[in-house]
């Protein structure tokens, strides 16, 4: 993600009502502003958030949460919602380690991450969001049969997160190193950003979905 300063974005993202601003005041009561009791899914990391905002137009019966951690990002998803307001959508900027304060146990029932900062030193391993320490975090927040689905075209991290799978105590559900030539995995796949420009590219795209 290319990174620009820009100017106003936290003042735009504090004004905005699909914001929250104070997400851990939110814990155990996220239900409350939807006005539901949809199921919850989250993107870690999603970028100008167009993939979350498709899902959301696509499945209104399911509410989504996008959680990214630089505002000069995260506003132009926000700039988007404002011209959209689809009401089953909302955004927290918050870097995502401290994600066990902001959602109860059992709180979501999905985590999408797609196309993650791949932190390619080992000395920084931890940092990725497939590492066993992000899925322990994940394992708090999911309810019972919650999945996280990872999509990316980087290898080398994608047989990373494959590795951190089984020692974690979680299970491999499905899994294609080719999502565009996989019949039945692509079935209804919604590109996110990165994924139009890496397979535009003839990048392979990776994907894994996990459980406990
Ligand atoms: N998911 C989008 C897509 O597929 O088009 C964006 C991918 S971009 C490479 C990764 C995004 O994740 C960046 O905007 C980055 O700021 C965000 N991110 C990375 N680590 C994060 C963390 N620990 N907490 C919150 N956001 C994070």
């Amino acid at each position: 993600m290319r990174l620009r300063n820009v100017p106003g974005s936290r003042e735009a993202i504090a004004e905005s009502i699909y914001a929250i601003n104070e997400p851990e005041k939110q814990k155990g009561n996220w239900k409350e502003i939807f006005g539901n009791n949809n199921p919850i899914h989250i993107e870690v990391g999603m970028g100008k958030g167009r993939f979350i905002m498709d899902m959301a137009a696509l499945n209104p019966d399911i509410n989504y949460i996008g959680i990214e951690k630089f505002s000069s990002v995260l506003v132009r998803g926000i700039q988007k919602q404002e011209e959209l307001q689809l009401p089953n959508v909302r955004f927290v900027r918050m870097e995502a380690e401290v994600i066990e304060d902001v959602f109860d146990k059992g709180e979501i029932d999905r985590v999408y991450l797609n196309f993650s900062d791949p932190w390619p030193k080992d000395r920084h391993a931890k940092r990725r969001l497939e590492s066993r320490e992000f899925l322990r975090r994940y394992d708090q927040i999911l309810a019972e049969g919650g999945t996280v689905e990872f999509k990316t075209d980087n290898r080398d991290l994608f047989d990373f997160a494959v590795e951190e799978v089984e020692p974690a105590g979680w299970k491999i559900d499905e899994l294609t190193y080719d999502l565009h030539h996989d019949e039945k995995m692509n079935e209804g796949n919604v590109m996110t950003e990165y994924e139009e420009r890496f397979s535009a590219k003839g990048n392979p795209i990776c994907k894994y979905i996990i459980s406990r």
